[in-house]
């Protein structure tokens, strides 16, 4: 049985030949190009003013963070179901995270949640687009602008997703993506902070280059501790191929979920990524979330996939679960019950309807087998 994988990146021919060029010609008076058109082009794409690629999106988050003043004692808040890459550059500036459940639908920050938990110490609000799904991002603004706190878009999982014709990333003080090979485009290992804030961005631009002000008259001479979380041309240059590609490459996510949803329809207890209306779900990892009512785990469907040479991926662990976290006070039923009954499945550019269609078989035959039991 052929093995089918649950993610790989669509790589090719044209990124082939980019990346040749860049060995080639890419370096001396070069050796910026391609980094340059990537920012140019990706914030094009985003309809953001300012990009500044980096070598991950745990970097542009770091920056951003630290150039809206994010340090010692300060609070953030973000949903607990999230990836460790989210929390860990605020423990970085020495701020704490502030974990509030999500939405059960949305698996995203819950509006009234972030509400009750503002203190005069909360810094900013991190708002996670969850695999594609978006945060309320109209409530989410109304409430940083009346609190003065600056909302920040993780949209590493988003690339494709628009809330209202906007997309996600474009609409905070900043927006952070990443280029792992995970994720919808990819650079190999890569991320881009990005914003419309023209002093924001030249704090960060400043922060990315160890400190070192542009046009200073003094070379070598930083004005302050840095950091260096830069791209190299040669992953800029995949990643002016993937944004050449980059509406194939979010239709095709599209796409595969579009086909798990219609193989899925009218099994009940199942739910799948969200699409609110006048918004657009990426849909960069879709996921099945069974009702509590059916009573099916995910340790069962795991096995099920298994046997059936399926890598499957573990829904996100609340962060409040993880060893670092676990003496934060949290209250978020959501989350804890959530990853308990939620699974990733594949969904590779490549795969074949025959892929998905044993994807699809699998969860009919979980649920089968419960109905019989
Ligand atoms: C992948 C991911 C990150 C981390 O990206 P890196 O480029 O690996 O640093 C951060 N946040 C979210 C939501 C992610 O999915």
């Amino acid at each position: 049985m052929k093995k089918i994988h649950y993610t790989k990146p669509s790589v090719g021919e044209l990124e082939a030949q980019y990346v040749l060029d860049a060995v080639t010609h890419g370096w001396g008076e070069r050796c910026y190009e391609y980094i340059t058109r990537f920012e140019k082009t990706f914030a094009e794409h985003l309809g953001a003013t300012y990009a500044i690629a980096t070598s991950s999106c745990t970097g542009a988050l770091h920056m951003g963070m630290a150039a809206l003043g994010v340090g010692a004692d300060d609070e953030v808040i973000l949903g607990n179901t999230n990836w460790i890459a989210s929390a860990a550059p605020i423990d970085y500036l020495g701020a704490r995270p502030v974990f509030v459940d999500v939405l059960e639908d949305s698996w995203c920050l819950d509006p009234r949640q972030v509400r009750a938990a503002i203190t005069p110490k909360t810094k900013a609000i991190l708002a996670v687009h969850l695999y594609g799904n978006l945060c309320d991002m109209d409530a989410l603004l109304a409430i940083g602008a009346e609190f003065g706190i600056p909302v920040i878009e993780d949209a590493a999982e988003a690339i494709g997703s628009q809330w209202q014709g906007k997309a996600a990333g474009s609409m905070g003080a900043f927006g952070a993506f990443s280029f792992h090979g995970t994720k919808t485009m990819t650079t190999g290992e890569g991320g881009m902070f990005v914003t419309s804030d023209r002093a924001l961005y030249e704090r960060v631009l400043t922060l990315s280059n160890h400190g070192r002000v542009a046009g200073s008259t003094r070379q070598f001479w930083p004005d302050f501790i840095g950091f260096k979380y830069k791209m190299s041309n040669l992953q800029a240059a995949i990643g002016c191929a993937q944004v050449e590609r980059i509406d194939e490459l979010i239709e095709r996510k599209r796409a595969i979920f579009n086909r798990y949803a219609q193989g899925l329809h009218g099994l009940v207890g199942v739910s799948m990524n969200p699409q609110p209306t006048h918004s657009r779900n990426g849909y960069w990892m879709p996921t099945v979330v069974l009702d509590e009512a059916l009573g099916i785990t995910r340790d069962t469907l795991i096995e099920a996939f298994k046997a059936q040479e399926i890598d499957a991926r573990v829904f996100f662990w609340p962060l409040s679960s993880l060893p670092m976290f676990q003496a934060h006070d949290v209250d978020t039923p959501v989350s804890f019950s959530l990853c308990e009954r939620a699974i990733n499945l594949p969904s590779y550019h490549d795969m074949t309807d025959e892929d998905q269609g044993r994807v699809i078989g699998v969860i009919h035959h979980v649920l089968k087998c419960k109905e019989l039991q």
